[in-house]
C-alpha cells in the first residue's frame, strides 16, 4: 500500500422505510417504498483510521421512528476497528443522523466546517422548521468538544491525511462537506447528504430537507468533478449501497461493504 491510498468501507446501522414521495421536492409519480439506509463510514490507511459521522443511538432511533441494524460501534468492530482507539472522526454536517453517539469515540477530536458550526449555533436555529433535522443535545455536544479543544475546524477544501480531502458542499444544510479518498480504484467520493440516493445526483432532483437548493444542484457538479466516474460516487443514505458492493467479510452482506472494490452493477 503507497502512502496515499486507503481501503474505505461503508458500514450500515439503521433504516427508515418510506414511500418514494417523501425523498424528493415535488414528490414522485411513483408511490412505491424508497427506504432510507443510514451508514457511518470508516477509511482504512498509512495514517490510521478515520470514521466519517457517528450515527444515532438507540434512543434517537425510537424518538424518530428509525429501526436500528446494527449499533455502530459493533459495525465497526467487525472490521477490526475499536471506537475507543479512534483518533479522527469526521463529520460531515450536524443532523442528527450524522453526529450523534456523543460518547461512543473518547478518544477522537472532530473535523467539521466552520459554517456547519456556526449554521447550527447560530439565527437559523430559531426556526421549528430549520431544526427539524438538528437535535439540541447533539449541538450542546459538539460545542463541550469545541471546549474541551477535540473539533478541528476547517474552512471549505482542506486535506486530512495525504489521499484523503474535504469538500464544503453546503445545500442540504448549511456547511455539509463531503469526503474525497484515493483508494486501489481511484478516488472515491463520499457524497454523504450531499446526494441521498443514487436519482439525486443523477437525475438533479432534490431532497426536501434542504437549506439551499441552488447550493444543492451546485454540489452535484462537484462531486461529479471530484469522482473518478459516477460508479465512484457514494450516496449517503442509498440502500443500493450496501447492495452492490461486495461484504467486507462472509456474514457482512448487506451491513459492511467495501467501497474501495468496484460495486458489482450500476447504482
Ligand atoms: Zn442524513
Amino acid at each position: 500500500m503507497t502512502d496515499d491510498v486507503h481501503e474505505v468501507y461503508a458500514v450500515r446501522y439503521a433504516h427508515h422505510d418510506r414511500k418514494a414521495p417523501e425523498n424528493f421536492i415535488g414528490g414522485d409519480p411513483h408511490d412505491i417504498l424508497q427506504p432510507l439506509a443510514y451508514y457511518v463510514w470508516a477509511i482504512v490507511g498509512p495514517h490510521g483510521t478515520y470514521v466519517v459521522d457517528t450515527g444515532f443511538d438507540r434512543a434517537m432511533a425510537d424518538k424518530r421512528g428509525r429501526i436500528i441494524v446494527k449499533p455502530i460501534d459493533e459495525g465497526l468492530q467487525t472490521i477490526g476497528i475499536q471506537a475507543d482507539a479512534v483518533e479522527d472522526v469526521i463529520v460531515t454536517h450536524l443532523h442528527y443522523d450524522h453526529c450523534g453517539n456523543h460518547d461512543m469515540f473518547p478518544h477522537a477530536r472532530y473535523h467539521v466546517q466552520d459554517e456547519e458550526m456556526a449554521y447550527a449555533t447560530g439565527r437559523y436555529m430559531r426556526h421549528a422548521h430549520m431544526r427539524i433535522p438538528i437535535e439540541t443535545d447533539d449541538v450542546v455536544a459538539m460545542v463541550r468538544k469545541v471546549f474541551a479543544d477535540r473539533v478541528l475546524f476547517h474552512d471549505g477544501a482542506d486535506e486530512i491525511a495525504p489521499g484523503i480531502t474535504i469538500h464544503r458542499i453546503g445545500g442540504h444544510s448549511k456547511g455539509l462537506q463531503c469526503i474525497r479518498v484515493k483508494t486501489r480504484r481511484g478516488h472515491v467520493v463520499l457524497a454523504a447528504d450531499a446526494s441521498h440516493l443514487y436519482s439525486h445526483i443523477n437525475e438533479g432532483r432534490v431532497f426536501p430537507v434542504t437549506f439551499n437548493v441552488g447550493d444543492v444542484l451546485e454540489g452535484y457538479r462537484t462531486i461529479k468533478r471530484l469522482a473518478e466516474s459516477p460508479d465512484h460516487i457514494v450516496p449517503g443514505h442509498d440502500p443500493l449501497v450496501a447492495e452492490i458492493y461486495p461484504a467486507a467479510a462472509p456474514g457482512l452482506e448487506g451491513l459492511v461493504v467495501r467501497l474501495d472494490v468496484a460495486p458489482t452493477r450500476v447504482g
